[in-house]
């Protein structure tokens, strides 16, 4: 097999009402990548996601630095070709960020063709180990810009559908607003539900020591992301002190950075996203490393769940998927939560083919 043409595409799908969290607000979601086809008519379909901004940049790197050098090659060399792209001409600019954004779109579209040429979805292509079903987390009632009347009438909903743990956003300017909020959460939602909280790197390591001890109380599955994701030294003296555990990863970038994370004992659910670290190819590698250490992987969803569904089936110690639905009904096999747990996917390859009319609808490039 041969792969004869790239094609880059921009999608924006709204996101109704619009939502924020500490440092994003989002009217749509980016959802930018390739396609790739090939001499044996299969064509591969790999994004990644973004808050609509910078878009352009990924698939610039795509259309005029890694497309030239797929041209021609068999999409089942992925990891040669991963190595091509990373030690390519963008290296000199670019071991993280846009490039390893836009080489994430590429590698998942490898790896949809490999498993569509399998007749196989993802999850079994890579070695199944959850057959039936995932447990899924709701993160879509929790948003920052959401008054607190609406964030406990949404999570009372999202219980209500079936889902056993929810996650709430803070970093308000006010901690003690964020309190105030956690536990209004907490008392509606009653002690048997699952609450993780997302900071989304507002605190520095002062407000985080200090407002961390004082949310213990409301018995957290996780604090999410309390600092900049740079800062690993500071991210360990939280993990020591606190009784909650950390989860952070969305925005690691490498498997080198989730190393030093794992083994100074500065993270303890690992959150690695597929569009973030340049693809499967490296996610698979970042889940060993964390099995190595008995750390729990639950992945961040800038795919919306759909490819990191057949990465957690296939994943011993990914243990939980976040969920938000916001772009499912543009793709052929929609990522499906059914009683709070995914309903493993059924269709050949990695679930991110588009149907026609949406990718014509939302396509901005
Ligand atoms: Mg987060």
């Amino acid at each position: 097999m041969r792969i004869i043409k790239v094609e880059t595409f921009i999608l924006h799908v709204p996101i109704t009402p619009p939502i924020t969290d500490a440092i994003n607000a989002a009217s749509h979601w980016g959802v930018t990548g390739v396609r790739i086809f090939t001499d044996e008519n299969i064509t591969g379909y790999g994004y990644t996601g973004t808050c609509a901004k910078g878009d352009e940049m990924i698939v610039d790197t795509i259309d005029r630095y890694y497309a030239p050098l797929l041209i021609g090659k068999d999409p089942f060399m992925v990891k040669q070709l991963w190595d091509e792209m990373r030690y390519g001409a963008m290296h000199w600019i670019g071991r993280a960020g846009v490039t390893h954004m836009a080489q994430a779109a590429v590698d998942i579209a490898l790896w949809d063709i490999m498993a569509k040429a399998s007749n196989q979805p993802l999850w079994k292509y890579l070695g199944g180990h959850k057959s039936e079903k995932i447990k899924a987390y709701n993160t879509n009632g929790g948003w920052l810009n959401w008054t607190k009347d609406r964030l406990i009438k949404d999570m009372t909903e999202i219980l209500e559908q079936g889902f056993t743990a929810v996650k709430m956003k803070v970093g308000r300017t006010d901690p003690r607003e964020d309190f105030d909020r956690v536990q209004a959460v907490r008392r509606a939602i009653g002690d048997d539900v699952g609450l993780m909280i997302d900071v989304n790197q507002q605190w520095n390591i002062t407000t985080a020591m200090t407002w961390g001890k004082k949310l213990e109380q409301f018995d957290l599955m996780w604090l999410e992301e309390p600092l900049n994701p740079d800062d690993i030294m500071n991210h360990r003296r939280l993990a020591d002190e606190l009784n909650v555990p950390i989860a952070l990863g969305e925005h690691v970038y490498t498997k080198y950075a989730f190393r030093d994370y794992i083994h100074q004992g500065a993270v303890e659910y690992v959150q690695v996203d597929v569009t973030r670290v340049a693809g499967v190819t490296e996610w698979l590698q970042v889940a060993s490393l964390a099995a190595a250490y008995d750390l729990p992987v639950c992945p961040h969803v800038g795919d919306m769940g759909q490819i990191h569904q057949h990465l957690v089936a296939a994943t011993p110690n990914a243990i939980l998927l976040e969920y938000i639905p916001w772009i499912r009904h543009i793709f052929v096999e929609p990522a499906t939560v059914v009683d709070g747990y995914y309903v493993l996917p059924q269709l050949p390859g990695a679930s991110t083919e588009m149907i026609p009319r949406y990718f014509e609808q939302y396509r901005v490039r």
